[in-house]
């Protein structure tokens, strides 16, 4: 069982406050030593400086801002009407791709909250279209580059309602055309779902550790899935080298995609529209505190990008990973050099298929890395565990998702008036045989001392 390698007095595991059993790391060396044994840790980067700061940096060298940000929120409302003629589900929310948030205040939903700490659920689990967070990411780029194929053919022009990408005439342009992505899954489900819903060919290449479910659903949807022996870069670069090769091929580049980052840092404005609606403060002496599952970083890093945008540093951004695929934390561990989690002598091998990445995105790194306020690593045991607790309080998700729940007190130092917001990223698409399998095993573990 996962044993705490050392914790500083105050901070032990049946402190309400702490992690489980995770190695606080005061530096770089102690996390580095941590991250290579797979030992859980958090690690809180010392000398942060001022999100405005950093955000001002980027729009400078980058380019990238809020206006980015609200040009594809705009983007994505103007869809509405289009979306639901194409998922009609959608209807329920006025065609928006949102998910809800919910109010877990005095549940009993995640190890070290205490009774009375307000804490919400962002159920991006339950996300239409594509359940999970790629429903933000996936779908923007996708649309976008719709927009952009029907425009140069002359079939679009700028104001032009996006239903016209519905008609004959855009279908018979998109269906000569593909839309191309590696995926350990969800950002397969995600563009798969989306490119083929409009009519274009769709080709998702799919890394080892993909899901069989995952690829039934996606050629049960026309799409043609690509199935690789290697890991999820593995399957990017044959994508990325495929589309290349094939004219009129589009490969939406999950390493490097800044549609992607935008898509997903939207997902700031609609939760602040949500807190807003609950009369929840967000201010320096109540901040918020979100815990966001991570792979290769372009969901964790636009949301955070996107909050940080809204309510600078009163809110705190925090990014989970498996013990076995760190690759975020290590690229900052590493201060600059490029780095895989195979070159610390890990694996890569875990349950959590969304977050099982080896190398972080350089573009996330470069657009948000300064602005994340800590990071933490879970076992998978650890993530089975709290299936199985989150599904006797009425909720299921996936173990990429559970991730979310298990960074609580990684900086309690800041003092504890805060609202924290668990950012379930998956899970309403699994199987149910495959859901009660997960459950089955969190609950066999929960019982193990
Ligand atoms: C993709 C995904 C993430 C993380 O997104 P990245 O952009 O890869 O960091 C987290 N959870 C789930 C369930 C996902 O599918």
């Amino acid at each position: 069982m996962d044993r705490p390698i050392s914790l500083p007095t105050g901070l032990t595991s049946s402190s309400p406050r702490a992690p489980e059993r995770h190695l606080v790391a005061r530096d770089v060396t102690e996390a580095l030593a941590a991250l290579r044994a797979a030992q859980p840790l958090c690690y809180v980067p010392a000398d942060k400086r001022p999100a405005v700061e950093v955000l001002a940096d980027v729009l400078a060298r980058h380019g990238i801002g809020r206006s980015d940000v609200d040009d594809a929120d705009t983007r994505l409302r103007r869809w509405a009407s289009a979306f639901i003629r194409l998922f009609p589900e959608l209807e329920a929310t006025a065609g928006l791709i949102e998910s809800p948030l919910l109010d877990m205040t005095g549940r009993n939903v995640a190890p070290g909250l205490a009774i009375g700490d307000p804490a919400f659920i962002k159920a991006d689990h339950a996300l239409p279209v594509a359940g999970s967070v790629k429903a933000r990411g996936g779908v923007y780029e996708v649309i976008k580059h719709a927009e952009w194929v029907a425009t140069s053919a002359g079939l679009l022009r700028s104001g032009d309602t996006p239903d016209l990408l519905l008609t004959p005439a855009c279908r018979a342009l998109f269906a000569d055309r593909a839309v191309a992505v590696g995926s350990t899954g969800n950002l397969g489900l995600g563009i798969g779902i989306m490119a083929s819903a409009l009519g274009f060919k769709s080709v998702v290449h799919m890394s080892h550790d993909a899901k069989r479910w995952k690829k039934e659903l996606l050629r049960s949807r026309g799409v043609t899935v690509i199935e690789h022996r290697g890991d999820y870069a593995a399957a990017v670069a044959a994508g990325r080298a495929e589309a290349a090769a094939t004219a009129g091929s589009y490969f939406v580049d999950d390493e490097n995609s800044l549609q992607l980052f935008l898509g997903y840092s939207t997902a700031a404005l609609r939760l602040r529209d949500q807190l807003d609606a609950g009369c929840v403060e967000v201010s320096a002496e109540r901040p918020l505190r979100v815990y966001l599952p991570c792979g290769v970083g372009g969901a964790p890093a636009g949301i955070t990008f996107g909050l940080k945008l809204l309510y600078g540093d009163a809110v705190e951004c925090y990014f989970a990973e498996p013990v076995a695929s760190p690759c975020f934390l290590l690229r900052m561990l590493t201060g600059g050099v490029r780095c895989s989690v195979y070159d610390v002598g890990l694996d890569n091998r875990t349950e959590a298929d969304g977050l099982a990445v080896a190398e972080a995105s350089e573009l996330a790194v470069a657009l948000t890395g300064p602005l994340i306020d800590g990071f933490y690593t879970v076992k998978d045991a650890t993530l089975l565990r709290q299936v199985h607790r989150l599904h006797d309080e009425g909720i299921d998700i996936e173990p990429s998702a559970a991730a979310a729940f298990l960074g609580l007190g990684i900086n309690a130092s800041r003092g504890s008036a805060a609202t924290e917001i668990f950012w379930t990223t998956g899970g309403s698409f699994v199987p149910a045989a495959e859901m009660q399998s997960y459950i089955a095993r969190g609950a066999s573990l929960a019982e193990s001392p």
